[in-house]
């Protein structure tokens, strides 16, 4: 069964602590134990060094030769508070026992020298025949001649009363100090986590419908803050694409309507009444017009489709400027003369631009075929490339057409946007030639030619600066 504070982050932080506290506080009262034994030892080893002092002071030999301690043996003010005081007394020589205490009666404090046992106080601990654990302290001295160890013993008995009477307080305040920290981490995880229930409640409330909801920011610094902050930039992109999304669905269906309903209507006129070979003709071909008119605009809306959906990926390839603007100025040349325009290319040799060919091209003839398309009959159209600082190639197409009016050049890459209404154009050619240019690191602007016309420049990162001397500037000239 899983407890039900276990469910929540508060409560687990509840529990870590009380956990960790736990463990550190049961380290500490071992540690703390420990260090309080050996104080007690190294105390009671003092006092018992002290004893047997005392005690050698106070050993005599009577004249048949019986050792006994003197009666005020027991007067020194420390000698009262020990209590389990076991004395031994053997001559060093023989190993006999001289004089042994009444608390000792007929137990023994070892029989032959222990190693180490000598004029130095030497201690050990001690088991005796009856299983009494104890501290013991030998010294050897002289007596009227003889060589006497004394062997005095402390029983470890009150030293673990003490002990234990030493943990036992330690342990009781144990399940206090855990409450304690356990109510007060729950309390601040509680109190810190509040911002996440007010950002979870408001998160419920997001509907595709109310995408303008944003959750609250209580401290934009906190790791929730940001979060917080994070989470909304999200929803203003993911409210802004939605937004887009809309608009293009109604855009494309307002424009799938007009041509459908084109088609429909030349149809219902050529059925109307009988008519000549040639009127059929006629209006076969405008069908046909609508029609081709129909798949372009598809065929842009799938490029569209295909570059929102990330499904365009460039091959790039090392591409000479100058040869792809002859290329493309080469393509479109005959349009231009059927207008009686002269387009004209000026481009410097030996630009390289890493780009993908058949990409780069669409995004260039789309330019230059509006360039021709909206400039009048007779006008110029002017293609120019050349290196640009910082390490760039710049390409020009400027004519002195129309041109298009500056609250119409801020919308210019705007989907389905044209800048004269009465125009037929699908209004997606410029921002697919933005998405091309932009996904090969570039720019493209559109400004005013000298002469008033439109004039789009594209930047693009240079792959290699070619040395352009006038002289081997390609000029290409429609006329
Ligand atoms: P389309 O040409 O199919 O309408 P575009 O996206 O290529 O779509 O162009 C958008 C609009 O920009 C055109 O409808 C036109 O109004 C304007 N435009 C583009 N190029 C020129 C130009 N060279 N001269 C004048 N207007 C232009």
């Amino acid at each position: 069964m899983k407890f039900q504070a276990l469910r929540t982050i508060r409560g687990r932080l509840a529990v870590s602590y009380v956990a960790l506290l736990s463990v550190t506080l049961l380290v500490f009262v071992a540690g703390a134990s420990l260090l309080f034994w050996m104080l007690l030892t190294h105390q009671v080893y003092r006092s018992a060094i002290e004893n047997v002092e005392n005690t050698e002071g106070l050993l005599a030999f009577t004249p048949e030769g019986t050792l006994y301690l003197r009666e005020d043996y027991h007067d020194t003010p420390q000698d009262r508070l020990v209590q389990e005081r076991l004395l031994e007394v053997r001559d060093l020589n023989s190993g006999a026992v001289l004089y042994r205490n009444k608390k000792l009666g007929d137990r023994t404090l070892g029989g032959a020298p222990f190693p180490g046992e000598g004029t130095d106080y030497s201690r050990r601990r001690y088991r005796l025949s009856d299983g009494t654990r104890v501290l013991l302290v030998s010294h050897v001295h002289g007596l009227d001649g003889r060589q006497l160890v004394t062997r005095l013993a402390l029983g470890e008995a009150p030293m673990f009363s003490r002990l234990k009477q030493f943990m036992a307080v330690l342990l009781l305040a144990i399940p206090l100090a855990l409450a304690i920290v356990g109510i007060t981490a729950f309390r601040v995880a509680a109190r810190t986590l509040a911002p996440l229930d007010a950002m979870i409640g408001r998160a419920e409330r997001i509907t595709p419908k109310k995408l303008d909801e944003r959750l609250p920011v209580v401290n934009p610094s906190d790791e929730l803050g940001r979060l917080a902050v994070v989470i909304n930039t999200l929803l203003q992109r993911i409210e802004t694409s939605f937004n887009q999304l809309q608009r293009f669905t109604s855009d494309v269906s307002h424009e799938l309507r007009t041509p459908l309903a084109v088609l429909r209507n030349v149809g219902e006129v050529g059925l109307q009444r009988p008519k000549a070979p040639s009127q059929y003709e006629e209006i076969i071909g405008s069908m046909l017009e609508e029609v081709n008119r129909l798949t372009r605009l598809v065929e842009s809306l799938l490029t569209i489709a295909r570059m929102d959906a990330g499904q365009v990926s460039l091959r790039s390839i090392e591409l000479d400027v100058a040869t792809l603007l002859r290329n493309c100025v080469g393509l479109l040349e005959v349009l231009a003369q059927e207008k009686g325009q002269n387009l004209s290319l000026e481009a410097a040799e030996g630009l390289l631009v890493k780009s993908d060919e058949v990409m780069l091209r669409q995004a260039l003839l789309n330019i230059l075929h509006n360039a021709i398309k909206y400039t009048q009959e007779g006008g110029a159209i002017e293609v120019r490339a050349r290196g640009a600082e910082p390490n760039a190639v710049e390409i020009t197409i400027a004519d002195d057409g129309p041109g298009i009016p500056a609250e119409g050049r801020a919308r210019i890459f705007e989907r389905f946007y044209r800048a004269f209404a009465d125009q037929t154009g699908s209004g997606l050619g410029l921002p697919i030639a933005k998405w091309i240019v932009e996904a090969h690191g570039g720019q493209l602007v559109c400004g005013a030619s000298a002469s008033g016309g439109c004039c789009f420049t594209i930047r693009l990162p240079l792959v290699q600066a070619g040395v352009a001397p006038p002289a081997r500037v390609a000029v290409f000239d429609a006329h």
